[in-house]
């Protein structure tokens, strides 16, 4: 096992195999989140300056998903990554040195874990309608009240980045994003959701019941919460799927195996043009989103990711995980009710990639926005 410092010093490709060759043994567990970001895994995106690896988002998303692809693991990437896009990659861009001391640097060094709570139930696709509210009390101190939903990490979080109306009027100036702690007054931390896909991903509720935040607690600023939702979202709707594009790698690679070994009619399954053609496709699916992952990923290291590109990326990613995942089954048939093939699974987890982030329909409707339409 590498780790953060060696990160520093070492040739990026060398590290990268340190880490696959670690995540291929590893298990699921609260000790693996913590060894993956002494490696530095969290770290990567973020700049020197904000306490991190500077590695860059392409190094990143590598990553991701040579973890992702290594251990198997589906949850644990995604809860990852979400804590990386829309949580620490805020903070880097908006935090005050002492937010970046308190919330940032634990993030970074596993030592908290990060949770991005904005979506309620009657606000999912339409966000800015979300109505908890957060206001000063007559000391001085914020109070925030309504109720979250969704929030990847909630039950097992440390830190939460809430968004709440401030004032009425317009979301732009409306929304301020408050840094909470767990065991902040009036937080209250509702039950894991039970749900299919992306297993060992922890999603849960959010109580605000004149829950206290400081002035030191606002990030980026009262009513700066519109920027802070949209700066996460650019970096969330762009690299989610990165741990995805490890999943389907190994799903590609395990499922050309029992095509070979399996026969049927006295033939492996492999020399049957309906089994080859389906792998075909899957391995075109997942070329062309790596493809386009991975270019998104360079124009954020240049600096020159806008929103557009993230939704196309999303929409994208996304589409061809679907598509992937309609073929997978049918390589194996009834093998891929067995948990061992994974292949339901993983289905589960690509339709749950067409919601989060923002629905495709939404992707569908920023895109369209950005031609013109
Ligand atoms: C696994 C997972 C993790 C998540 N993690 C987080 C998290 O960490 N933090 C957080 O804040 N949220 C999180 N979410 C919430 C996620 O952002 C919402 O689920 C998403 O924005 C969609 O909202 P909704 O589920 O309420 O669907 P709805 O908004 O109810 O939409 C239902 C359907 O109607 C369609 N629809 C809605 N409005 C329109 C329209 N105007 N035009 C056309 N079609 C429309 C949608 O596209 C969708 O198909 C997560 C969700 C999932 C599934």
């Amino acid at each position: 096992m590498t780790d953060a410092r060696s990160l520093r010093d070492t040739d990026f490709t060398v590290w990268l195999a340190g880490l696959r060759s670690w995540a291929g043994k590893c298990i699921d567990g609260d000790s693996t989140w913590r060894q993956a970001a002494s490696q530095g895994l969290l770290s990567l995106a973020a700049p020197e300056s904000a306490g991190g690896t500077g590695a860059g988002y392409e190094a990143a998303c590598l990553a991701l998903e040579a973890f992702a692809e290594e251990s198997g693991l589906s949850g644990m990437p995604f809860a990852m990554a979400a804590q990386m896009w829309a949580c620490q990659e805020p903070l880097a861009e908006f935090s005050t040195p002492n937010q970046r001391e308190r919330y940032l640097a634990p993030l970074l060094a596993g030592t908290a874990v990060g949770a991005f709570a904005a979506t309620e139930y009657d606000s999912g696709s339409d966000l800015l309608s979300l109505r908890s509210r957060a206001a000063r009390g007559l000391d001085g101190r914020w109070r925030l009240s309504g109720a979250k939903t969704f929030v990847t990490n909630g039950p097992v979080a440390d830190i939460f980045l809430i968004l709440a109306r401030t004032t009425e009027g317009s979301a732009l100036s409306g929304l301020t994003a408050f840094l909470v702690h767990r065991d902040a007054p009036g937080l209250h931390i509702g039950k894991e959701i039970d749900k299919a896909g992306l297993a060992g991903a922890h999603l849960g509720s959010l109580h605000l019941d004149d829950c206290v935040a400081d002035d030191a607690d606002v990030l980026g600023g009262p009513g700066g919460g519109f920027a802070v939702l949209m700066h996460a979202m650019r970096y969330e709707r762009a690299f989610i799927l990165a741990p995805a594009l490890g999943l389907m790698s190994r799903a590609l690679r395990r499922a050309v195996e029992h095509a070979r070994a399996r026969s049927q009619f006295g033939r492996p399954l492999s020399s049957y043009d309906t089994i080859r053609q389906r792998l075909v496709r899957m391995y075109l699916s997942l070329t062309s989103a790596r493809e386009m992952l991975y270019a998104t990923a360079r124009k954020a290291d240049g600096n020159t990711l806008d929103h557009g590109r993230s939704s196309l990326t999303k929409l994208h990613v996304s589409t061809e995980f679907n598509r992937f995942c309609q073929e997978l089954p049918d390589v194996y048939g009834g093998y891929a009710l067995l948990p061992e093939t994974a292949a339901v699974a993983l289905t589960a987890d690509a339709v749950a990639s067409r919601y989060y982030s923002g629905t495709s329909d939404m992707q569908m409707k920023i895109i369209a926005e950005g031609l013109g339409l």
